[in-house]
């Protein structure tokens, strides 16, 4: 028997160091750093620069990936087990080597570039020396990348590219961009396009403007306009019509580690609704004391135990296959799980919190936008829900008699054959 649900001892003294490190020296920074990835910025780099060194010291730095690319290489279970803690907070990801899309564009570079392009854009991004973005969602539709028209041809020893992306997180900070462009247009659909390592200073890279998701601050979602965008020929990650395959390979990843850092966050605003329902007080007694609000506390509970458990059986599936497509249905189903768990943890929290769980001064009104955010990004559910059942159906096959395999007739047909001698005739055969 090898089902285990304990964290060793040896990794839960890291825990524990990692819980206290973000609860002091982390998350007091996203109240005064107004974006992570903002390496221009001086003041996050005199805050954050120290954090990672004394995180790159206790050698759990870059835990996402292998011993073979400079991480420690712990695998997805204890990297799960280290997010649910590092979500909890904005700057935590990039204090510990490990936030996205870097992560996913770091993976997908060390899987299909070549050695010059791991050493000029993949070293100084593991180092978090520079930044990157992932452009590939276009303003026609991003749920079907069979609609995009975003266009890379080859002109002698240069891909010229053209068109527009939508979303493109963090491209305003990044040092390059992994773009995806039709280079095959005549191919089946999933053979059209192809992928691009493109430096951000390269001429024709146009942000038409920055989209936010928040009132007031200053948005990181890119529209870009790619206009004659010229690359050398061997600019190409993969090879040529290959782009969905190394989408694959970056995607599986993200929507995991996602998932791992959205137990944070829902795991903080339970944590919160509880403080509260035992310290306020309404018609003569606690709202502990309601049994409406009991409802809530043990609804969220059961919840939140069944998607930690979702999660982790996911992560311990991707490290025994150390293959992401051979665990596509249980990533799928942890990425429908995740906005749910979130929307309904922190909705309840925010109704227990009465006015002042509406409020910006808690950060459950976000919470629940966020939940749709983690609805869309990475695919919406709906499209992971189509993916979850065609798996699923894989494994069962039609029966071709009218009446269904276990139908009650048929059942009890067998087992009169089984047992026949024993129990004597029917009513009918008498
Ligand atoms: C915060 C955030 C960050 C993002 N960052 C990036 C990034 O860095 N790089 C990048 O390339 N993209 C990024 N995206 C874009 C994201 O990948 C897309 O939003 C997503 O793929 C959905 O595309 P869309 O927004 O065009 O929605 P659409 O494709 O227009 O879909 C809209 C809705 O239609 C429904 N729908 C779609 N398809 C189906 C279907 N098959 N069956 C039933 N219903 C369906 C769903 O309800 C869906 O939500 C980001 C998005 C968000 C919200």
């Amino acid at each position: 028997m090898a089902w285990d649900f304990e964290t060793d001892p040896e990794f839960q003294q890291e825990l524990n160091w990692i819980d206290a490190f973000v609860r002091e020296e982390v998350e007091p920074l996203d109240h005064v750093i107004e974006h992570p990835y903002d390496l221009q910025d001086e003041t996050r780099n005199a805050l954050i620069k120290p954090l990672q060194q004394q995180v790159r010291d206790r050698k759990l730095w870059a835990c996402h990936l292998g011993a073979n690319l400079g991480g420690p290489g712990y695998g997805q279970v204890k990297l799960a087990l280290m997010n649910e803690i590092l979500g909890r907070s904005g700057c935590a990801p990039i204090v510990f080597g490990c936030q996205a899309p870097d992560s996913g564009n770091g993976e997908i570079l060390a899987h299909y570039g070549t050695a010059e392009q791991k050493e000029r854009f993949l070293k100084p991004l593991l180092e978090n020396e520079i930044v990157s973005c992932f452009s590939m969602t276009e303003p026609q539709g991003g749920a079907d990348p069979k609609v995009f028209k975003t266009r890379a041809e080859l002109e002698g020893d240069e891909w010229v590219i053209n068109g527009e992306k939508w979303f493109s997180s963090n491209a305003s900070f990044a040092s390059f961009l992994i773009v995806m462009a039709v280079t095959e247009p005549d191919e089946t659909p999933y053979r059209r396009m192809s992928m691009f390592v493109v430096p951000s200073d390269t001429p024709g890279i146009n942000i038409l403007r920055n989209v936010s998701m928040r009132d007031g601050k200053e948005g990181t979602h890119a529209y870009i306009r790619y206009e004659d965008v010229r690359v050398p020929k061997d600019a190409i990650l993969g090879g040529r019509g290959q782009a969905f395959e190394v989408a694959q390979t970056r995607l599986g990843g993200g929507r995991i580690h996602h998932a791992m850092r959205t137990m944070a966050q829902v795991k903080m605003s339970f944590d919160m609704m509880c403080e509260r329902v035992l310290s306020r007080e309404t018609q003569g007694e606690r709202l502990a004391d309601k049994q409406m609000v009991q409802e809530k506390i043990a609804d969220s509970w059961i919840e939140i135990e069944q998607y930690r458990l979702l999660l982790l059986r996911t992560a311990w599936l991707i490290d025994k296959h150390q293959d992401y497509m051979m665990v596509r249905k249980d990533i799928a189903a942890v990425k429908v799980a995740m906005p749910q768990i979130l929307l309904n943890v922190a909705g309840r929290a925010l109704t227990l919190h009465g006015a002042l769980g509406v409020s910006t001064e808690m950060p459950f009104a976000h919470q629940v936008v966020d939940a749709f955010f983690l609805g869309l990004g990475d695919g919406p559910t709906e499209v992971h829900k189509i993916t979850l059942a065609k798996q699923i159906l894989r494994g069962y096959e039609a029966t071709d008699d009218l009446f269904p395999t276990r139908h009650l007739l048929k059942e009890q047909e067998r087992a009169r054959k089984k047992f026949g001698a024993l129990v004597g005739p029917t009513d009918d055969e008498i």
